[in-house]
């Protein structure tokens, strides 16, 4: 059998496999990626976060995206009903980039992987991950391409970023079930004619359907609007009929999309997504780094997941390229522990969103500006910046500012009644 000798083996080609590619690359040493799919591929995750930027800012692949006259993303707008709640990056507390990109991934990752490719980085589409030998911290990967055809890879490290595949986890039970509970989102693209009516297209729009329930607003710069239903996966078997039928009765159920959706055009069938969360107990290994989706993915509420993938690999690459020169590397003190503290920031996040405490601060009238910058930076990925209160006390700071709110509120209503 064939075998090419490469210094790192990245698994997947979506942006954490890119990033983490081209930053190694740049370092001098020869990476090759293997994608198991022919690009552009259809992937779901397209709202970015400010914080990517810094890591596609590295990669180099900043310049490649602006060429593609994606649509800029400047905030986030929640609605409940009547009640609304912007945040402009601008406003945020972190000092950073205050503004990103809703891109169709397809087009996006195929900007990433081609720029990959220019800079002399083999991808080698079509071609699976089907095992891997590791020798200390040198391995053999085996790869099949699409006519079946088995080769092998020699490499000294191995990055994985082969999102919900899931490669080195599986191939070494690494799998660890997530603590958050199943949820199931239906969507599409569809032709957005009427955009006017509601939103700027310049930001993401979640809406509170009912509890538990919401709805993403993606507006691309094509005209074409991704939406999006995510709740209980026993919330959506009360609509009869096809994908279509519930999505479009979905669409007639709720106010905010009522009209403005009505017999839209969609661009491809509603698609399913179910029970995507899943985590590992350990994000390395001797000769392996896990980075973006296979370390964890949480829920696509808060768009965090392309920023945590492309912060993963930013910080992971630093550390292999330090790991090939023969320095020390305490995977745990300097990879483990901050992707963890991404990940448990935005994890604290997507449970106050869930148990309804954002509900409470998101809709509250004449909200504190310092703290909404706070709540901001959080919100454009800056889950690092320890001096945040809501990024060092996430587990608790959103819970006491919600009672307070709470508190404050029932203060001011009984002397009103008085
Ligand atoms: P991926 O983008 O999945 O790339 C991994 C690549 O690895 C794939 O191309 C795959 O073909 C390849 N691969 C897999 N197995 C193998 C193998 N055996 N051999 C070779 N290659 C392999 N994130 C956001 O930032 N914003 C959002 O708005 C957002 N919305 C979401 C909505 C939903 C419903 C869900 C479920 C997720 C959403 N996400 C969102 C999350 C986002 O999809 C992921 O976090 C992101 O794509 C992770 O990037 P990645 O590079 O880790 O993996």
């Amino acid at each position: 059998m064939k075998t090419e000798q490469v210094d790192v083996l990245v698994i997947g080609a979506g942006p954490a496999g890119t990033v983490a590619a081209s930053i190694i690359h740049q370092a001098g040493y020869k990476v090759k990626v293997v994608e198991k799919q022919k690009f552009p591929r259809f992937v779901i995750g397209e709202s970015l976060l400010p914080r990517s930027m810094e890591a596609l800012e590295e990669a180099g692949f900043i310049d490649a995206i602006k060429a593609k006259g994606f649509q800029q993303k400047f905030g986030a707008k929640f609605v409940k009903g009547d009640a609304l709640c912007d945040f402009t990056f601008q406003e945020q507390y972190t000092p950073g980039w205050t503004w990103t990109w809703q891109v169709t991934r397809a087009d996006f990752d195929k900007t990433l992987a081609d720029t990959v490719e220019s800079m002399g980085v083999p991808v080698s589409y079509e071609t699976t991950v089907t095992g891997i030998r590791f020798n200390g911290s040198d391995s053999v990967t085996t790869v099949e391409d699409k006519d079946g055809h088995q080769s092998e890879i020699a490499a000294r490290f191995i990055v994985d970023g082969s999102g919900y595949g899931r490669v080195i986890p599986k191939l070494f039970n690494l799998e660890k079930n997530s603590n958050l509970q199943p949820r199931k989102a239906l969507f599409a693209h569809t032709v957005d004619t009427r955009r006017s009516m509601a939103d700027e297209p310049n930001r993401i729009t979640a809406v509170v359907h009912k509890p538990g329930v919401w709805i993403w607003i993606i507006p691309f710069a094509t005209g074409v609007t991704s939406l999006g239903f995510v709740g209980d996966p026993e919330f959506f078997e009360q609509y009869p009929g096809t994908d279509e039928d519930k999505y479009r009765a979905l669409l007639e159920a709720e106010p905010y999309t009522r009209e403005r959706f009505r017999d839209v055009e969609l661009v491809f069938e509603p698609r399913i997504l179910q029970s995507w969360s899943a985590t590992t107990d350990k994000f390395y290994g001797d000769g392996f780094v896990l980075t973006g989706n296979v370390t964890e993915f949480l829920d696509p509420i808060f768009s965090s997941g392309v920023t945590l993938a492309c912060v993963s690999a930013q910080t992971a690459a630093k550390l292999v390229i330090r790991k090939l020169k023969g320095e020390a590397v305490d995977w745990e003190k300097e990879y483990m522990e901050p992707t963890m503290q991404g990940v448990n920031t935005f994890r604290s996040y997507v449970m106050a969103w869930y148990e309804g405490i954002l509900d409470t601060i998101f809709f509250k009238k004449d909200a504190d500006p310092v703290i909404k910058g706070q709540i901001c930076s959080v919100l454009a990925g800056y889950v690092w910046d320890m001096s945040n209160p809501f990024v060092k006390n996430h587990d608790t700071a959103l819970k006491r500012l919600a009672r307070t709110i709470e508190l404050t509120d029932k203060l001011k209503s009984s002397s009103a009644i008085e």
